[in-house]
């Protein structure tokens, strides 16, 4: 694919890396690729950051034709930079495209586009460990008509945004609640697509459950309203007499890719994982009697978030003592370790730049 490369003529400095935060400092540049349908994807180009305009009538604005990618770039202590599984990022934008009727790429075209991208904005990698580039490709339907149907023109985007560490204050375990009211999504609607929409419809139960002090909710499937499916927007593991119980993929969970690196983790390291339903009877029971060791969310923004305390209805419970269990802590170390350049990295996950 041929990118055409603008340069900005005023490129900006990094802010200091302590103060960066998450996704509100942005690069020098940004990608575009337009897509029609009958001639495919069409006019691959960086240009300066800035705004973009959209048709009044663009599909994004009315219907929620979006999906998202997000992934990082993380500095070496040689200097260098490298990606974690960029092909199960990408892989799963093509998920999320077929799902939601937008177009799907080219897997090496579309890494192509993400490594000349990161290339360019090397500088904005920051250095110290725990800090990352935060990569987010995008995509939207933009076809200037009210007429719903599976869009004839759509843009693709990388934005990039420097971040500071997620646990700039240490690891401290988190409280949620169950949500009972609203769903994520249900079975046969959006769940495995990394959509926008999804977040629409969460936030509501997110900001009620901050004002009664959680930081996340723990959604429910939609149909029973009995079976846990994520945490936010995180994966959710416990451990629970030695064995490690993640939801299956049912299609209403988003396939995780730290998800899917704790499994293997975990298998390598002698734990039993199991991918199925897992209910909030059988969590309850394990509080009750004691068993529940360890429970934390998974997700590329926190890589693992310990939760050490859970509200079911008017009960509170404390998780694992409150601190950092010890399965918690390992993945936390083995995953950022081949992330960052630390470690070995014996399942070949990192691509280097
Ligand atoms: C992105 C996301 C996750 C985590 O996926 P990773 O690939 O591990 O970052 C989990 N749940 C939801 C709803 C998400 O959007």
């Amino acid at each position: 694919m041929e990118i055409r490369i603008t340069k900005t003529t005023t490129p900006q400095t990094m802010p200091p890396e302590d103060k960066l935060g998450f996704g509100k400092v942005f690069t020098d540049h940004m990608l575009l690729v337009d897509w029609q349908e009958g001639k495919g994807w069409y006019n691959a180009r960086i240009e300066p950051f800035g705004r973009i305009s959209l048709h009044p009538a663009s599909t994004v604005l009315h219907y929620g034709a979006e999906i998202f990618e997000g992934l990082k770039a993380y500095r070496r202590e040689d200097g260098g930079v490298q990606l974690f599984r960029p092909m199960e990022n990408i892989k799963r934008m093509n998920r999320s495209a077929e799902r939601m009727s937008l177009p799907e790429m080219d897997e090496k075209d579309m890494l192509e586009l993400l490594t000349t991208f990161v290339k360019l904005e090397e500088k904005w990698v920051p250095k110290s460990f725990g800090t990352s580039l935060y990569l987010r490709p995008f995509m939207f339907g933009n076809d200037e008509a009210l007429g719903v149907h599976a869009v004839k023109n759509a843009t693709f985007m990388i934005i990039a945004s420097p971040s500071g560490s997620y646990y700039k204050e240490g690891i401290n375990p988190v409280g949620i609640m169950i949500e009972s009211e609203d769903v994520r999504t249900v079975r046969g609607g959006t769940g495995y697509a990394k959509c926008g929409g999804n977040y629409a419809a969460s936030t509501r139960a997110g900001e009620r459950a901050a004002k009664k002090g959680y930081s996340q909710v723990l959604w429910l499937d939609g149909v029973e309203r009995k079976y846990i499916e994520e945490v936010g927007a995180m994966n959710v593991m416990f451990k629970i007499n030695g064995e490690i119980i993640t939801p299956m993929l049912t299609g209403s969970i988003l396939p995780g890719i730290t998800r899917k690196s704790c499994i293997e983790v975990l298998k390598t390291l002698g734990y039993t994982v199991s991918e199925r339903l897992f209910s909030v009877d059988e969590l309850v029971e394990a509080l009750e009697n004691g068993t529940l060791e360890e429970a934390w969310g998974c997700g590329t923004a926190a890589v693992v978030s310990p939760i050490g305390k859970l509200a079911i209805g008017d009960k509170e419970y404390v998780v694992g003592g409150g601190k950092i269990g010890e399965v918690t802590g390992k993945l936390y170390d083995i995953l950022t370790g081949i992330q960052w350049g630390k470690r070995d990295d014996p399942f070949n996950w990192v691509y280097k730049l």
